[in-house]
Parts: C-alpha cells; structure tokens; sequence
C-alpha cells in the first residue's frame, strides 16, 4: 500500500547494509538545489533518479554520508517519520 502512496528512491549504499532515514523527497530536491552543480550531480549519481514534477509523491532513502553531503542532517523536517509510512 505504501508503495502506491510513495514512490521510493535511494542511494546505492543502501544495497551495502548502510545506515539510513528515509527523506521528503521535495527536501531531497531543495538540499540538491543548494548545493554547486557539480556536487548537486555527484550526489544525485548515486541516488536512482526520478521525474522532478513527482518530488511529493517521492520517499528518498539516504544513508549518512549521502544525507550529510546534502545537508539533510540538518533538517529534521526532512526525514519522514516512520508511522506516516506505514
Ligand atoms: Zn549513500
């Protein structure tokens, strides 16, 4: 059911057995935004892709490093919290 009402996305270490939180995937977007272009594309190379426009619909699971690289650990808002996902 989770899976019609939010797309899920995520970073390439997840298959690694890293740690992580899932993230809104509009903040996902913005933090991506903020960052230089190069950066913005190293860190979304690693993030598997999806069309910009369903952001809202979109869960992105990041691991620490990734979250950290985007400066999502600093947004508390981001992280979706685990009971509206289930
Ligand atoms: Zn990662």
């Amino acid at each position: 059911m989770t899976r019609q009402m939010f797309r899920e996305r995520e970073c390439i270490h997840r298959d690694e057995g890293a740690e992580g939180d899932f993230y809104n995937g509009a903040f996902y977007l913005q933090a991506l935004q903020r960052l230089r272009v190069d950066q913005a594309v190293k860190v979304a190379s690693k993030v598997s892709s999806f069309f910009w426009s369903d952001a809202p619909q979109i869960v992105v699971w990041l691991c620490h490093d990734c979250a950290g690289e985007l400066r999502l650990n600093d947004t508390p808002r981001a992280v979706m919290p685990a009971s509206r996902r289930a």
